[in-house]
Order: C-alpha cells, then sequence, then structure tokens
C-alpha cells in the first residue's frame, strides 16, 4: 500500500484500511491507497502550519523558480503521467497526454511566472495595500481531470506563498501522488505540499473543519460542495468551489449548422462525458431540427469506443462501475420521460469495463430530469427552440451556471446573447479554452475562480496600512 506524504516524508497512515485503486477498463486493481484518518489530517495539517511562516516569507522568485522546475519535470515526464491518467480512470492515451497532462503542465508554468509577476503591493490614497499569503490551504479534488485540477489549487496556493495539504480523488489517486513524487525531486520545502488519500466524508469532512486550515478549496459534485461548504463556515474559512454543470450549446438559426453540430457532439462525449463544463445540452431552432439529429447522430456513430491505449479509441470507459450505473439510470430516466433515443443506449458495447456508447436524446423538453442534472457520461440532450429568447431561457433554466457555447454568423450577434447567459463562460463559434482566463461557475456551479491571476487571488489576503 501507498504511504501519505507529509512534512516532507512518506508516512503511514493512521489507518491501515486500503483503498483499492481500479482500472476502469479492464476492471483489474493496480494500486491501494491508504483510507486516511482525521489523525492523519491533523499531522499534514500541522506540517502544513509549520511551513507556512517560512514558505510565506520566501521570495517570490524563489517559490516561481521551484513552481518552473515542477512543471519543466512534469513536461519530461508526461508520457508517464499520461499513462498514469490512462491507467486509473481511463481517459485515451491522446487525451491523457494533450489535455490531461501538458494542459496541467502549463497552468504549473503560468504559475512559475505569476508568483513573480503578480503585483502585491499597491497604493490607494493614504493607504499602502498589501497582498499576503492566505495560509494553510485545504485542496479537495475529483477524479475526472485528477491532475489539472489538483494543479489548479496547488500551483496558485504556492505562487501565493500558502502551504498546502491535499486530498485527491479517492477513485483516481495516482496522478496526485506521481505530482507529489515531482514536487518532492525538485526541493519543495518539507511541509509546504502534503498528500493524505482518503473518503470524502472522513478526510475531506477532517480538512473542512480543521481549526488550522485558512482556507478550502474544492472541486467535485454540487452535493459535496454544499457539505464541505456548512462546515467550513463554522469557522469563517474562506471556501472556494468548482461544482457541477449542466451547460447549454445555443445553434442560433443563422450558424453553420454541421459545424456547430459536429464540435458539439466533440465537446460532449470528451472523455467519455465526464467534464464538467461540457455543453451536454444542444439547442436548435425548430426548423432545423430535425436535420441538426442526423448529423449528430451520423457523427457519434464515427466514435469507437474502447480500450484507452488503442490509438483509434475516442471514448474510454467511466471512471467505475458505479458511474456507469448513474449513467444507465438517466438514459433509462429519459426514456421513460419520453425523449426519443436516437443513438446509443443502456447495452454495454464490450464485455468489461465500464463502458457506455455515445448516447443521443432527440426530442428533449425543458424540464425533464435528462435536461436538468448533470449526468456525467456521454449523454448529449437535443432540445428544440422556437425563439433566440427562448433559447436563452432554456440555456438559464436549470440550477447550474457553468459553462456555455453560442454558434452563429454573426460574432457581435453571438456575443450579445453569450452577455444574457448566467454561465462564467461561454465559447463563441468554437472558442478554445483559455489558460489564463478565470474558470468558474455561477449560480449552483461554484463560488470563485481558478486559473491565471483571478485563481491566485483565491490564496491572497488583503491588508491595508494606513499612513
Ligand atoms: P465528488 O463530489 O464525489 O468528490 C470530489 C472530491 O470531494 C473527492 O475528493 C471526494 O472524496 C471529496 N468528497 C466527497 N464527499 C465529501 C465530503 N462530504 N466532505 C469533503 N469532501 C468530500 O465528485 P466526483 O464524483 O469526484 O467528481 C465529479 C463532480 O465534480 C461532477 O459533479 C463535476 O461536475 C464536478 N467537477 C467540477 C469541476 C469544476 O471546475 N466546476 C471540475 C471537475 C469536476
Amino acid at each position: 500500500m501507498r504511504h501519505l506524504y507529509i512534512g516532507g516524508s512518506w508516512t503511514a497512515s493512521a489507518s491501515d484500511e486500503p483503498i483499492e485503486v481500479v482500472n476502469p477498463a479492464t476492471e483489474e486493481i493496480i494500486d491501494h491507497v491508504p483510507a486516511g484518518t482525521a489523525a492523519d489530517v491533523d499531522a499534514a495539517v500541522r506540517a502544513a502550519r509549520r511551513a507556512f511562516p517560512s514558505w510565506a516569507d520566501t521570495a517570490p522568485a524563489e517559490r516561481g523558480k521551484l513552481l518552473g522546475n515542477a512543471a519543466e519535470l512534469l513536461k519530461q515526464r508526461a508520457d508517464d503521467m499520461a499513462k498514469i491518467i490512462a491507467t486509473d480512470m481511463g481517459s485515451p492515451l491522446g487525451l491523457a497526454l494533450k489535455v490531461q497532462t501538458l494542459l496541467p503542465a502549463t497552468v504549473l508554468s503560468s504559475y512559475a511566472q505569476l508568483a513573480e509577476s503578480y503585483p502585491r503591493e499597491s497604493r490607494i490614497g493614504n493607504s499602502h495595500v498589501i497582498k499576503e499569503a492566505a495560509g494553510v490551504v485545504a485542496a479537495i479534488t475529483p477524479w475526472n481531470y485528477p491532475l489539472h485540477q489538483v494543479i489548479c489549487k496547488v500551483g496558485p496556493a504556492l505562487a501565493a506563498g500558502c502551504t498546502v495539504v491535499l486530498k485527491p480523488s479517492e477513485v483516481a489517486p495516482l496522478a496526485a501522488y506521481a505530482l507529489t513524487e515531482i514536487f518532492a525531486e525538485v526541493g519543495l520545502p518539507p511541509g509546504v505540499l502534503n498528500l493524505v488519500s482518503g473518503r470524502g466524508p472522513v478526510v475531506g469532512e477532517a480538512m473542512a473543519t480543521h481549526p488550522e486550515v485558512d482556507v478550502v478549496s474544492f472541486t467535485g459534485s454540487t452535493a459535496a460542495g454544499r457539505r464541505v461548504s456548512t462546515l467550513a463556515a463554522e469557522s469563517f474559512k474562506r471556501v472556494s468551489l468548482e461544482l457541477g454543470g449542466k451547460s447549454a450549446a445555443i445553434v442560433l438559426p443563422d450558424a453553420e449548422l454541421a459545424l456547430a453540430v459536429k464540435f458539439g457532439v466533440a465537446n460532449c462525449l470528451l472523455n467519455s462525458g465526464q467534464t464538467c463544463s461540457a455543453c451536454t445540452r444542444m439547442l436548435i431552432h425548430r426548423d432545423r431540427y430535425d436535420e441538426a439529429v442526423r448529423i449528430a447522430v451520423d457523427t457519434a456513430r464515427t466514435y469507437i469506443v474502447g480500450d484507452p491505449f488503442n490509438e483509434n479509441t475516442k471514448v474510454g470507459p467511466l471512471v467505475s462501475a458505479a458511474q456507469r450505473d448513474r449513467v444507465i439510470r438517466y438514459i433509462n430516466r429519459g426514456q421513460e420521460e419520453g425523449a426519443r433515443l436516437v443513438a446509443g443506449g443502456t447495452d454495454s458495447p464490450l464485455a468489461k469495463g465500464y463502458y457506455v456508447e455515445p448516447t443521443i436524446f432527440a426530442g428533449v423538453e425543458p424540464g425533464m430530469t435528462i435536461e436538468q442534472e448533470e449526468i456525467f457520461g456521454p449523454v448529449l440532450a437535443m432540445i428544440p427552440y422556437t425563439s433566440v429568447d427562448e433559447a436563452v431561457e432554456i440555456a438559464n433554466g436549470t440550477p447550474y451556471g457553468l459553462s456555455g457555447a453560442i454558434w452563429s454568423g454573426s460574432e457581435e450577434f453571438a456575443i450579445s446573447i453569450a452577455r444574457r447567459l448566467r454561465t462564467g463562460q461561454v465559447a463563441i463559434n468554437g472558442g478554445q479554452f483559455n489558460p489564463l482566463a478565470p474558470f468558474g461557475g455561477y449560480k449552483q456551479s461554484g463560488i470563485g475562480r481558478e486559473l491565471g491571476e483571478y485563481g491566485l487571488q483565491e490564496y491572497l489576503e488583503l491588508k491595508s496600512l494606513q499612513l
């Protein structure tokens, strides 16, 4: 069984209970991590607290240099890291390399630079305003982008001068282990980054309530985020939450239909639909709806489902049996509520592994369960609309507000519609993800932002010196 990383040493957990790590493509057990305890969390938080004053006092350029060295080592080991992620959570290898590994390496490099370049002092009238490291950070992360989500917290926290206790998802913890090894190798001082594996209700809750934790940064489901937020409120910790989504792509009547629909299907199926910001609802004008459904079905049929290590594979398995079963329940529910299954379904395409076929529902109406709730699988809901106002209303009509997309022949018109969406980001005509732009949600998709300088601000406290 693996160890925990506390105070600069790999340390046995106070518990001898292992958590099995399963390869979702083969259903084989590939590793064991400790089911950490509240005592482990306490040891890790104390180590982080001890390390805090000197790390916060370390020159920003020095902190940036360590982050930069870690980013370089990660890039050198990118192939190995991609294999770990493909095996641990089932992303096809190409995606595991490009999106799951090299993108987070870029994010880490960006924080190596921001550590030094972000201005920490300013003047307002007779006040000198200082931005200081906020303290000890509890970082709790999910399994779907298991390296990226860790780096989106650890990168800015360390750049700001905070120390960290990290709890990766117990479902896919191995990338976090490999990253911790990288930080140890580049010489991060003991206690600056600590890793405690384990289950949310035990380790995560102990972190959210620990009196020596100043900031809780959580990415995961809305239900667990609510629990973390409630617990952290008892001691008024700063909390940032990156939660679920049910984002909509609005294809406006003047859009290039085939391009928008093909792009939309790809976006929804990325990482087997296990992407918080995926546009899992596609809104099409009634006049072009049937044509759009035909294009979507034809596109989905070209997506090869299978072994993440096969280079033709576009859709790997879901992360676990529980996740596969949850997705199948939603597919059944969609049919029960009267939506039309036009591609995919509940039959498993392979004898082994937690696979679900790319699935498309047509005739989806606002208010149906599959239109409202996050499924987190390769399931696209196609919804017809009559007017642009109705499309905006449908897009905004869920408790979520993470992301969205607008397709139009006129960028200006698309932007005017994007302004009406209550979401944290909107892609215009396929606009690319920007690792320096703020990422986060409105409404029940979260509080706060990650990435770039806005992500850094989550880990800084403000102090005004009145002169
Ligand atoms: P999850 O909420 O089950 O788990 C996320 C993390 O929280 C894990 O480390 C888990 O152990 C921990 N946790 C669970 N219960 C907890 C509790 N009571 N107290 C403290 N910690 C607890 O989510 P998941 O299934 O791992 O990930 C999928 C979810 O994450 C989806 O809803 C997805 O939309 C969301 N997500 C959001 C973003 C974003 O940036 N908005 C990014 C990725 C994933």
